[in-house]
């Protein structure tokens, strides 16, 4: 006879636990997964292709100075997207997507940054480092050198990528523009 594992209240979790904490609302019994959390939205970060191993097992660095103030700087997709290009300088791009607990950030509307954005664009900067989680990677072109470890989180491919370390996820699906 198996006894029922005792389990948290997020439906969709897989960990052997009885209590989840959700980062974005701090709720530490939480009955949702923090990739669902109502007090969360989806941002987006664009970078070199380069840094996504390490930005998976550290998380995102916090600039210490910006428009702003210091913080983690997010945006919407299509910004994230012109940001990535001009830091990847042709050597591949990534656009992390994270839910991210909108009170806890400060917004602008930045001016168009010339060479990089076609047009003006509207900014989140994360004060408390903490109130977000990554979710999924858009990778686009490019070697991603070392392990990428997320297990239910989403990566998501276009163009071509070359995978030299241990790759875990929830999803690993292609690209074809659109929503991510
Ligand atoms: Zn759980
Ligand atoms: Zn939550």
């Amino acid at each position: 006879m198996v006894e029922p594992k005792s389990r948290c209240k997020a439906a969709d979790c897989t960990e052997a636990h009885t209590k989840h904490y959700c980062k974005i609302c701090k709720s530490s019994d939480s009955n949702h997964k923090a990739r669902n959390c109502p007090q969360g939205i989806n941002l987006y970060h664009g970078t070199k292709v380069s840094v996504i191993s390490k930005i998976i097992s550290e998380g995102l660095n916090p600039s210490t100075s910006g428009r702003i103030g210091p913080g983690i700087y997010f945006a919407n997709l299509d910004t994230a997207m012109h940001v990535a290009n001009s830091r990847g300088q042709g050597t591949g791009t990534v656009v992390v997507r994270c839910r991210v607990n909108a009170s806890k950030c400060k917004t602008g509307h930045h001016p168009k940054w010339e060479g990089v954005t076609p047009t003006s664009f509207d900014e989140w900067c994360l004060q408390d480092s903490t109130s977000y989680r990554i979710t999924g990677i858009l990778l686009v072109n490019g070697v991603i050198d070392g392990d990428i470890n997320m297990p239910g989180g989403d990566i998501v491919i276009s163009g071509v990528c070359t995978f030299r370390g241990n790759i875990t996820a929830g999803n690993i699906d292609g690209w074809g523009g659109g929503n991510f």
